[in-house]
């Protein structure tokens, strides 16, 4: 069976720039803000070509949260009025990214009436100077709020939370995920804070200001992190996602772990339709530039071969604790267990993975190094 396409909605812009963060993100006042709104209209309204009913609509970025609760309204008016959005039967799922200082009762019920289900919430820490390090706009009693907001006017609640500071210690981290579920969200996201290149944590971290915790260090904040979300009630299902019940998973980005096709539409959106990807202008200025006139804002497009596909599938499904099918890969699973049979034997050795019919099943330990254990696989 086929899974249904995605939609993802990319709105560039925030109140700051966090230090570690190197997403295509800027900062404008309202006249830009307006001005991408009607480009994005415009972007939304070409010709996508066929798609099928979209089942997920994401607006992620940036802080879509923050672009204004009119301007969010016009945008899923006019991807409701170009798009199919959800098959007739069943209604799509959408989302939006918040920041916690945006989160109010009212802001909450224009989201509700505007059709959106769901709220993921930038919460990233409950602790004042962890925000703080991390150049947050909101601190600890406002992310508390906004989870009770969401909560009490009616939203599936995610938030996704960051670990692996500098001088965090696991007990500091362990509080977090306690005051985590005692807010009782429906999801929780963990991601291990990275250093990327040419943002200003690189430098600071370049000029010995402080250290990045070392790889033992992560791992134990990894386990740690599954231990106690698991033990109360949010199983991973995917190793940086944690979801109180099926229903409450991320529907849309699972596609991107299973394979799904996705449309991606705003400045650095990615789109794949199962074959092909390509992505749009990285630029919002030149992404605006050619939407308002008139051309495809596409930067790029590459087409995979059989085996980057297959790779691709291998490295996102040994992310998931249900592992990869690989007779779902295209090539024939008895082949592939036989050329790669020492291999497979001691990654089970070093309980990285099992192997159960012709489903490779990782462990945490696997899923941690997905990336690795994939592109050691011969096919
Ligand atoms: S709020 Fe999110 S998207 Fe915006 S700058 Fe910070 S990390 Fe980046």
């Amino acid at each position: 069976m086929s899974i249904s396409p995605g939609l993802y909605l990319h709105v560039p812009f925030c109140s700051a720039i966090c230090p570690y963060c190197d997403f295509a993100v800027t900062t404008g006042g309202e006249k830009r803000r307006e001005r991408f709104t009607r480009s994005l209209i415009r972007e939304i309204a070409r010709d996508h070509g066929p798609w099928k009913a979209f089942d997920t609509v994401y607006l992620g970025g940036g802080t879509p949260s923050g672009l204004g609760d009119e301007r969010l309204g016009r945008i899923l008016e006019a991807v409701r009025e170009a798009l199919t959005i959800g098959d007739g039967a069943t209604s799509a799922v959408v989302s939006i990214e918040a920041n916690p200082e945006d989160v109010t009762e009212a802001s909450a019920r224009v989201w509700s009436r505007l059709g959106i289900d769901r709220l993921s919430l930038g919460v990233q820490s409950f602790d004042a100077a962890e925000l703080k390090f991390l150049g947050r706009r909101h601190d600890p009693v406002e992310a508390r709020r906004a989870v009770e907001i969401g909560l009490g006017a009616g939203f599936v609640v995610s938030m996704d939370l960051i670990y692996g500071l500098p001088h965090q210690s696991p007990e500091s981290w362990q509080s977090n995920l306690e005051i985590a579920v005692d807010l009782e969200p429906h999801h929780v996201s963990c991601y291990q804070l990275t250093v990327e290149r040419g943002t200003p944590f690189a430098k600071q971290s370049r000029q010995g200001d402080w250290a990045e915790p070392d790889d033992d260090s992560l791992a134990e904040f990894l386990y740690l992190t599954h231990e106690f979300l698991g033990a109360a009630g949010y199983p991973a299902y995917e190793v940086s996602n944690f979801a109180r019940a099926p229903e409450t998973q991320c529907a849309h980005n699972r596609k991107y772990w299973e394979g799904a096709s996705y449309l991606g539409l705003g400045p650095s959106a990615h789109s794949f339709d199962g074959r092909s990807r390509w992505w749009n202008q990285r630029s919002e200025a030149v992404w605006q530039l050619k939407v308002e006139a008139g051309r495809s804002p596409e930067a790029g497009r590459e087409r995979l071969s059989d085996r980057e596909l297959a790779l691709e599938r291998l490295m996102l499904g040994l992310r998931t604790p249900t592992g990869v099918d690989l007779g779902a890969l295209g090539l024939d699973p008895s082949d592939l267990l036989a050329a790669n049979r020492e291999l497979f034997e001691r990654f089970t050795r070093e309980n990285l993975l099992r192997i159960d019919g012709d489903r490779l099943i990782p462990s945490l330990d696997g899923m941690a190094r997905a990336d690795a254990l994939a592109r050691s696989i011969e096919f």
